[in-house]
């Protein structure tokens, strides 16, 4: 399947293949982009999948330099995009040049940021290899590294030339990562997607909807449609991609508030869900039996739905420095029903510290 993004002469394609992975060299030559290409990953996805990525590369014609980063997050940082402009100066990459991320969430964000800043912006080809990547990350261009103070706080906006999603790359990811790309998934079923909530409310009473791989790769494909949509809709997240912070506002705050790595970005995004889907139930927007079924969704497949033990001043305070707050109060995505969501900015803090706790 392949989805068009479409944005002028900024639009792209996604696409969606089992065994897409070894066509990236054919498709980035049909691009017309320069020769000269960075891998951006880390060691454990290159002994996975990186050497059908670089034979398919090396066939079609490119020079190959691999630019090895640490795993997961402690990718997110300025010092190794430092390192990464560094080795592409070193290794004679000019403006012509194409970064390829081949990674998750975090390889994608950090190459990303590297492709955009490079000589004021270079091709960006994501090659998403984790649930997480390839239903979310990888589309729509936002891109950065951490900072102290809060997650993904320092970046900007880069869409990419191309994004190649193969499911078959999910079957080496391990179940706890494969489990934080449902918090992603549901999100997005209940942003835009009836029909996908109603097929993992279905599954999730067998077990873990993830298992099923054909509901995963349809699960991603649905994804991928409606993030695209909204994208298009709104490149430069001013107004309806907002949508696609359902469940963040909070996921982002524990995470900061536990610390970087001791909790996931999917767990925290699915203790943000049912957090939201609280405050939609008091304020009588959405239905008790909605909470229930996103809740069993996300526990079949292997997610929190309590917020952990955490200082409440320390939650305040990063919620404090999420970059959706606005002076009038904190932006906030209300779930309503499967496939609607309602964005409202008179949240208050105690309400969502009820709402979490509940
Ligand atoms: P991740 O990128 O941290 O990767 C998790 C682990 O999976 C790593 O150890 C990696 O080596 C391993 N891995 C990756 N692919 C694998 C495979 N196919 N087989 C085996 N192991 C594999 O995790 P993630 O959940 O993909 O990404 C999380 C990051 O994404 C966060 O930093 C988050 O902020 C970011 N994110 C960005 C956006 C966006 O719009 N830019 C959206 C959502 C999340």
């Amino acid at each position: 399947m392949i989805v068009p993004v479409r944005l002028g002469s900024r639009g792209y394609s996604i696409v969606v293949e089992s065994g897409a992975l070894a066509t990236v060299g054919a498709r980035m030559r049909e691009l017309g982009v320069g020769t000269r290409t960075a891998i951006f990953s880390d060691d454990a996805i290159m002994r996975l999948h990186g050497k059908v990525v670089e034979d398919s590369l090396r066939t079609a014609g490119f020079s190959v330099t691999r630019i090895d980063l640490p795993e997961g997050e402690s990718a997110k940082t300025l010092a190794v995009a430092e390192r990464s402009w560094d080795a592409l100066l070193a290794a004679g990459l000019d403006r012509s040049s194409t970064v390829l991320a081949l990674g998750g969430g975090a390889v994608g964000d950090l190459a990303g940021f590297v492709a955009a800043t490079y000589m004021r912006g270079v091709a960006l080809v994501q090659v998403p290899t984790t649930l997480v990547a390839q239903a979310d990350a990888s589309i729509g261009g936002k891109v950065g590294v951490n900072h102290p103070r809060a997650k993904n706080l320092i970046g900007t906006i880069h869409q990419p030339h191309l994004v190649l999603s193969d499911p078959d790359t999910l079957a080496t990811l391990p179940a706890r990562e494969l489990a934080c790309g449902m918090a992603e998934v549901v999100k997005t079923a209940i942003i835009g997607s009836p029909s996908l909530f109603e097929k993992l409310r279905a599954a999730s009473a067998g077990g873990a909807p993830q298992n099923d791989p054909t509901l995963l790769e349809s699960a991603v494909r649905e994804c991928v449609r409606i993030k695209g949509h909204i994208v298009e809709a709104d490149p430069f997240e001013r107004d309806e991609r907002r949508v696609l912070n359902l469940g963040h506002t909070l996921g982002h705050a524990i995470e900061t508030a536990a610390g970087y790595g001791t909790i996931s970005h999917g767990e925290a995004v699915s203790i943000g869900l049912v957090a939201a889907l609280n405050v939609s139930l008091k304020r009588g927007v959405a239905t008790s039996d909605f909470l229930e079924a996103t809740k069993a969704i996300l526990i079949a497949s292997g997610l929190p739905v309590h917020m952990p033990v955490l200082d409440a001043a320390a939650l305040v305070s990063a919620m404090g420095s999420d970059k959706k707050r606005r002076s009038s109060g904190l932006t906030f995505v209300l779930p309503v029903a499967p496939g609607e969501v309602r964005i409202v900015s008179d949240v208050t803090e105690d309400e969502l510290i009820r709402a979490a706790s509940a």
